[in-house]
């Protein structure tokens, strides 16, 4: 069997003929040469607007790396011809159907990479097919920009809201996810977390806003004023993953603190507890639930903390508006008259949001108790993996071909 019935086989292209195949072994790693030539009295189309015309000259042959075949490195040499363009009334480029514009890769092989940048790093997917990785970043980005020009939003009735720092500190980027049981995915994303960010997003949005039943958000101000202003009857729900991070920080600041007082007596009762304090309990080896044994006898206030703490977590267990809400106030009585100053402050921020934090009774369950934190959790593996990204372009790319479930073109062959 020849090649050229394999390639016909794969990829066969109306109009061109694979001509002639050379493997070429006189360099350092051995490269297949695939010559493409128009098909007889075939004309070229023109790539502005698609019209077959005249051929007017041939340009000098360019080069197209395709997909590696058993590990030999692959390019299509093709040289393109400039065609009289009657309806555009000038002598225009032809397109090829194997590559887009002025790439230096095919379409298939631009796929087959990024198929393999959602599992390494571009860095990874460069060196293991040998191109650049500015290549790497062309194919994710056409990945990319396909997949949110043929998406569908219309299944959108509960968002998340959140902002993760980004790049250095003080950089920040609002991300929107679609937390719909089954369609979670990352929906938006933009520079910066103020209310003119979010408003973006809205904007773009626009008629499917009228779906949302649920935006969950943390307590940033912004945020939920642009909520407030654009979705108001959605019920906005200050989710479990925010105020649980919240109250982690306060027991934090409660340990530290005392920790401090405590070492300047000569106690280390608290050294090394950190993590003991802020698991939960049933997820504690034996040692630690021993250590944890310890600290609770004695009379601490980071133990009160952390009773406190561990108390709050009932009120998830609640199934109404009702009974949450009393357990609610209960706590934040308690907390407040804890005379630490950490927990109280928790306290009257939770007393301030009281309506929002209940809005998840109301709901009933719409929004998943992880669902956010989940979604932050990948989002952070990908940001950790594209580290040395300068560009918010090169960033967002990543994290939409990441996170974005984005579609893809029906293909006849699959490479990757
Ligand atoms: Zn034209």
């Amino acid at each position: 069997m020849q090649l050229q019935t394999l390639l016909n086989f794969v990829e066969k292209h109306k109009g061109f003929v694979y001509e002639h195949v050379a493997l070429v072994r006189d360099r350092r790693s051995p490269e297949l040469r695939i010559r493409i030539r128009p098909a007889k009295g075939s004309r070229g189309r023109c790539s502005a607007c698609g019209t077959p015309g005249p051929t007017y000259d041939t340009l000098a042959e360019r080069r197209f790396q395709f997909v590696p075949l058993w590990g030999i490195v692959v390019f299509f040499l093709y040289a393109m011809r400039r065609i009289s363009c009657a309806p555009c009334g000038r002598v225009v480029v032809e397109m090829v159907p194997w590559a887009q514009g002025k790439q230096p890769i095919t379409t298939s092989f631009a796929w087959f990479l990024a198929a393999w940048a959602k599992r390494m790093s571009w860095k990874e997917v460069a060196g293991a097919f040998r191109v650049s990785w500015d290549t790497v970043f062309a194919a994710v980005q056409m990945a990319v920009a396909y997949g949110l020009a043929h998406r569908k939003i219309d299944d959108v009735t509960a968002i998340g809201v959140d902002e993760v720092m980004w790049h250095k500190r003080g950089k920040f980027l609002t991300v929107v996810y679609a937390l719909d049981e089954g369609v979670r995915r990352l929906l938006w994303l933009g520079q910066g977390r103020k209310e003119e960010t979010l408003r973006g997003f809205f904007d773009w949005f626009g008629d499917h806003g009228k779906n949302l039943r649920a935006v969950a958000s943390d307590m940033w101000q912004p945020f939920m004023n642009v909520i407030r202003e654009r979705v108001p009857w959605a019920l906005n729900i200050l989710d479990r993953f925010h105020i649980t991070a919240n109250v982690h920080k306060a027991v934090d600041e409660v340990r530290a603190k005392e920790a401090r007082e405590l070492a300047k007596q000569g106690k280390e009762v608290l050294k090394h507890k950190r993590w003991i304090l802020l698991k939960s309990p049933e997820n504690l080896t034996e040692p630690q639930a021993a250590k944890l044994a310890d600290l609770v006898k004695a009379n601490l206030k980071t133990v009160r903390a952390y009773l406190l703490k561990e108390d709050l977590r009932q009120l998830w267990g609640h199934f109404t508006v009702t009974l949450g809400g009393a357990f609610l106030i209960r706590w934040c009585r308690r907390a407040k008259a804890s005379r630490l100053d950490p927990m109280a402050r928790v306290a009257r921020t939770l007393e301030k949001n009281f309506d929002l934090i209940l809005n998840w009774f109301r709901v009933g369950g719409a929004i998943s108790s992880g669902a956010v934190e989940g979604m932050n959790n990948k989002l952070k593996v990908i940001l950790r993996r594209s580290y040395g990204f300068r560009s918010y372009e090169a960033t967002s790319a990543a994290l939409y071909h990441g996170l974005g479930k984005l579609p893809e073109p029906p293909l006849i062959h699959r490479f990757g």
